[in-house]
C-alpha cells in the first residue's frame, strides 16, 4: 500500500514505525520542518499546502491535531486511534471531556490495577497507543483517554464511553461548539447493545453526547445503557455523608481520595463507575487505587508554603471552567495568577465566579490579559495587569505582595500557554521554581 503519514510529531513517529512494513511504501509529509529526527532512509515531502496534495495514496495517517478537513486525498483517511480500536483485542474504556480527563483515566487505571487487571493507559496520557498494541492480551483492560482531536473520525466507539464535563476549548481549531462536541460524540456514536455511556449529571453537551444514538436510530434501537455519575438516580456511583456509593451500597470514604477539589471527587464517581461497570471490582481495590493515586504534574498541586501563603501549579488549567474548578476547592482567600495566548474562551463566568468565591486579587499576564481584565472589573474584582513582557520570577513576586498568611496563590491560567512558555509543563516547571526561589 502507498501510504502517507501526515504530521511527524510524537504520534507521527509513532505511526511511522507501526506502518513503515516491507509490503507498503510510506511517505512523510508535513507543512514544517519536522521538530524530531526523520529516520535517514524515510521519503518527506514538505510544503505549506502539502495535506492538501495527497492524490495517489490509499492511506492517509491523520495525525491527532491536524483537522481532516485540511487533508484533500482520493485515499482513506486513518488514524492511530481508528487502527488501535479496529486491532486491539482486549475491552476498551475510554474517557473524554474538556477537562478531566487524564486524572479521570488514571484514577480508572489505578483501580483496575488494584483489582488485579493488567491495565494499558494510553491516548493523551501515557504512551502512543501503537507502540502498545502488540503487548495487549484479551484478558487486559485498555484505558483510552480521547480529546477531540483523536475522536474527530473514529468509527469505532469503546465498550465503556466516559463522558465528562464539557465547554468551549479548541475554538481555534474546530469551527465553532457543535464541531467541538460533534466530535467529541463519536465516542458514543458507534456504542451498541453491550456498551455502556457514563456521562456528567448536569452538563449538557454531556448528555447531548449520551443521548445521541437514541436520537438518530429511535427509541427502539438498542444502542447500549447511558447512566450518569454523581448522582443518586441513575445507579452509578455519587456520594452521600461522606461516602462514595453504588446502589445504596457503600463503596469506600472519600477521604481515600488523594485529590483536592469538588471537581475530583466528581471525577473520582467517574472513574468508579467506570470501573465498577468493567466488572469484577471489590470495594477494597476502590478505595486502594484511590489512595495509591496522587495526580499529575501541573494539575492543582501543592508546591509549597512560604510565610503561611500556600502556592498551587495549576498550569494545565488551559480553560475558564478548569480555572473555576480550582477556585472552588479552595475556601480560603486567594490571589489567581490568570491569562495566556486565547483559545477562544469566555471569561464572564470565570470572573463571575472569583467575584463570590473569595478572590482577592488576580494577576494578569499574556495576550489575554486586557479581555480578562475586562470580564473582572466588570464582576467587580480588583486585578495587576502585567502584560505580556514580565518574567515568572516578577508575576510569582506581584502575588506574594498581594498575599498574606492564610491565603492561597494559584497559577490556574485559564489560557493556553504559548506566546510566553513553551507548553503549559514549561510554565508549570517556571511557576515552580519561582516559588522555590522566594
Ligand atoms: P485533561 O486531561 O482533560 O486536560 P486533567 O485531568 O489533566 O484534564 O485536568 C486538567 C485541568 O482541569 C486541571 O486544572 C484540573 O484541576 C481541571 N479539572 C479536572 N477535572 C475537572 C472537572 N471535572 N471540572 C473542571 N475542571 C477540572
Amino acid at each position: 500500500m502507498k501510504i502517507a503519514i501526515a504530521g511527524y510529531g510524537a504520534e507521527g513517529e509513532s505511526n511511522y514505525q507501526y506502518w513503515n512494513t516491507p509490503e507498503n511504501q510510506v511517505v512523510i509529509v508535513d507543512e514544517h520542518e519536522p521538530a524530531r529526527p526523520v529516520p535517514t532512509d524515510a521519503s518527506i515531502i514538505i510544503g505549506d499546502d502539502a495535506f492538501s496534495r495527497l492524490e495517489g495514496y490509499d492511506l492517509v495517517i491523520r495525525t491527532a491535531g491536524l483537522a481532516p478537513r485540511k487533508i484533500k486525498t482520493d485515499g482513506k483517511i486513518w488514524s492511530a486511534t481508528n487502527e488501535f480500536f479496529a486491532q486491539c483485542p482486549a475491552p476498551i474504556v475510554g474517557v473524554t471531556g474538556s477537562k478531566g480527563k487524564g486524572t479521570t483515566s488514571s484514577l480508572i487505571a489505578s483501580i483496575l490495577r488494584a483489582s488485579g487487571r493488567t491495565v494499558h493507559l494510553v491516548g493523551n496520557i501515557g504512551v502512543p497507543a501503537l507502540d502498545v498494541l502488540p503487548q495487549i492480551a484479551k484478558n487486559d483492560i485498555v484505558v483510552y483517554e480521547l480529546s477531540s482531536f483523536q475522536l474527530w473520525d473514529l468509527e469505532t466507539s469503546p465498550h465503556i464511553a466516559v463522558v465528562l464535563m464539557i465547554e468551549p476549548d479548541h475554538l481555534d481549531v474546530h469551527d465553532d461548539m457543535d464541531e467541538y462536541v460533534n466530535a467529541k460524540a463519536n465516542i458514543r456514536r458507534h456504542q451498541t447493545c453491550d456498551d455502556i455511556c457514563i456521562y456528567h449529571p448536569t452538563n449538557e453537551y454531556s448528555r447531548r453526547i449520551a443521548m445521541i444514538n437514541l436520537n438518530v436510530h429511535g427509541a427502539d434501537v438498542q444502542a447500549g445503557a447511558i447512566g450518569r455519575y454523581a448522582i443518586e438516580d441513575d445507579n452509578q456511583v455519587y456520594v452521600k455523608d461522606g461516602m462514595f456509593m453504588a446502589r445504596n451500597r457503600n463503596i469506600c470514604s472519600i477521604a481515600a481520595l488523594q485529590l483536592p477539589g469538588v471537581h475530583n471527587i466528581e471525577n473520582a464517581c467517574a472513574a468508579i463507575s467506570a470501573a465498577l461497570n468493567v466488572g469484577g471490582v471489590e470495594p477494597d481495590a476502590v478505595r486502594e487505587g484511590l489512595q495509591n493515586f496522587t495526580g499529575l504534574a501541573h494539575r492543582l498541586k501543592h508546591v509549597r508554603e512560604v510565610e503561611g501563603v500556600t502556592y498551587y501549579d495549576d498550569s494545565i488549567a488551559t480553560t475558564p471552567g478548569s480555572a473555576i474548578a480550582a477556585i472552588h476547592a479552595f475556601s480560603q482567600p486567594k490571589v489567581l495568577i490568570l491569562g495566556g495566548s486565547s483559545k477562544g474562551a469566555d471569561f464572564t463566568e470565570l470572573a463571575e465566579t472569583a467575584a463570590r468565591s473569595n478572590v482577592k486579587v488576580a494577576i494578569l499576564i499574556g495576550d489575554e490579559a486586557n479581555k480578562i481584565e475586562s470580564a473582572l472589573q466588570l464582576a467587580g474584582v480588583k486585578s495587576v495587569n502585567l502584560g505580556s513582557d514580565v518574567t515568572m520570577d516578577n508575576v510569582v513576586l506581584a502575588a506574594s505582595q498581594q498575599a498574606t498568611a492564610g491565603d492561597v496563590v494559584i497559577l490556574s491560567p485559564s489560557c493556553a500557554s504559548f506566546g510566553m512558555f513553551k507548553n503549559y509543563g514549561d510554565r508549570g516547571d517556571q511557576f515552580i521554581a519561582a516559588v522555590n526561589a522566594l
